[in-house]
């Protein structure tokens, strides 16, 4: 497929600007740009097409079934897109001066209101811009309390290996030193390592619940006791809240900080890169130290303040304020009980897919599992030479987007299933036919599944080479 620049014809265009009603003035001579700006000159109706064609060729959540596993890929209702497209809120100034978007300011008090109610939290900071800047940003209010009261020797953060992956990257990069703890056969913190692991150096712990695998860890008060009788913060990876929304609260559970992913749960869509927000919310005794920029009610209007030992900015101005507003409207649209059912009905349809799979498929860890569970296609691999990648691959062929591969890493050929709460009885039904059909191929022509996906636009690429020497400049 050719890129803009080598659509671009000379001459070809669409400015359709209104005209100039301000006065005109030039720029000093050292500021004028001396070479031609080379953008593509393209009609509208090309640039249309252009990005048309680039949507057929990836698979959505309007394309099929997406049980991308610790994505949340849900269906994300259209009113929450419009509501975000208001021009009050979409086209405003990050520098207009707080008395003229007084209602932009009671949409983050709103949200921060809702959520804190949600997580049992109470203040929450809509300025980090994804999941694991949540995590950074909530690792660095642990860092400030501790060192506030002179605590200075807190220099480790417990990380269990069913962690997602992103909660050691953010540890380490917050200064701290990573201590792993595994898992016992349940798939749940194993209680006597961790016991072991904590002291006097114990910043805090890191649980993402559920876990990687899927499961609510059963001694999760149990576990934020041990942290906390140690010295310890607790703190919580809700970017799966999704699972547990409305039914628990981990300010409940002895968490004292919590990031979600609004991109997941409250209703953004995401993948491509984004724009996420990953707001976190704390207990009082962390809210002295959230970022600048927080909206508080002040008389009859609201304003930004600043928490008293605040420790900075981790994001130009206020975060990704759109995909604030779309939570918001999602919260309103659902209600408390909308909230609660939303997880209650994304916990049954995975245990129900889990159900319909177990007897072709093996399932990792064995039970009722929360919003997603693993399978391991390890027999699969030993005695037919099929691997997660050739099945994930082949369920492309079938229209359904691939599950999570080979993470977490502590199953090996892994495929995590996430169906979500969007999605029917009747898609499952055949989500599940498919899965089975695809296993039942492995088996009579393993070849097959080789060769796949043979109707996708891109078949197999180098996954690795992407990674190590991505090309990001076009090169005229
Ligand atoms: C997605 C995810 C993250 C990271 O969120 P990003 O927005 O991708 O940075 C962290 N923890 C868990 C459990 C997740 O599923």
């Amino acid at each position: 497929m050719n890129l803009l620049f080598e659509t671009s014809r000379e001459g070809h265009g669409c400015s359709i600007l209104p005209p100039c009603d301000v006065p005109v003035t030039s720029l000093p001579e050292t500021e004028l740009r001396r070479k031609e700006l080379r953008l593509p000159q393209l009609a509208e109706v090309d640039i249309s097409r252009h990005y048309s064609a680039l949507e057929r060729r990836a698979h959505g959540v309007n394309n099929g079934f997406y049980p991308l596993g610790s994505c949340t890929m849900k269906y994300n209702p259209k009113i929450n897109d419009e509501m975000a497209a208001l021009p009050g809120f979409a086209g405003i100034h990050p520098l207009q001066p707080a008395h003229t978007v007084q209602g932009c300011l009671e949409v983050l008090a709103t949200a921060e209101q809702y959520l804190c109610e949600i997580t049992g939290m109470d203040a929450m900071t809509f300025q980090p811009a994804a999941g694991a800047h949540g995590e950074l940003t909530g690792l660095l209010l642990i860092k400030a309390y501790h060192q506030s009261r002179g605590d200075t020797g807190r220099t480790k953060i417990i990380v269990p290996d069913a962690a997602h992956g992103t909660n050691p990257a953010s540890a380490a990069m917050a200064g701290f030193t990573v201590v792993n703890v595994p898992s016992n056969d349940k798939g749940c913190v194993d209680l006597e390592k961790l016991r072991a692991a904590v002291g006097p150096d114990t910043a805090g712990l890191m649980l993402t619940n559920p876990n990687t695998v899927g499961i609510f860890d059963e001694a999760i008060l149990e576990i934020t006791k041990i942290v906390h009788d140690a010295g310890g913060l607790n703190y919580y990876d809700g970017a799966n809240l999704n699972a547990v929304m409305g039914v628990v609260r981990p300010g409940d559970m002895g968490f004292d900080v919590i990031h979600l992913n609004l991109h997941k749960t409250f209703s953004t869509p995401h993948g491509g890169g984004g724009p996420g927000s990953g707001p976190v919310g704390c207990k009082q005794l962390l809210a002295d130290f959230l970022p600048l920029y927080y909206a508080k009610k002040a008389g009859d209007g609201y304003a930004f303040v600043q928490p008293a030992q605040s420790v900075g900015s981790v994001k130009a101005f206020y975060g990704n304020f759109l995909v604030v507003v779309r939570a918001l409207a999602y919260l309103f649209t659902l209600g408390g009980d909308g909230v609660r059912e939303a997880a209650q009905n994304a916990v049954l349809n995975a245990n129900y897919l889990r159900e319909k799979l177990k007897d072709t498929y093996e399932v990792a860890f064995d039970g009722i599992c929360m919003h997603e569970f693993v399978l391991t296609l390890e027999k699969l691999k030993k005695e037919q030479d099929v691997s997660a990648l050739d099945v994930a691959k082949t369920l492309l062929d079938h229209g359904i987007h691939p599950p999570t591969m080979y993470f977490p890493l502590i199953v090996h050929e892994a495929l995590m299933v996430e169906p979500t709460e969007t999605e029917s009885r009747e898609t499952l039904d055949a989500a599940a036919e498919i899965f089975r059909s695809v296993y039942e191929q492995a088996l009579r022509d393993p070849q097959s599944l080789h060769d796949a996906p043979t109707t996708a636009p891109v078949r197999r690429p180098d996954e690795v080479a992407a990674a190590r020497n991505p090309r990001l400049r076009y090169q005229f």
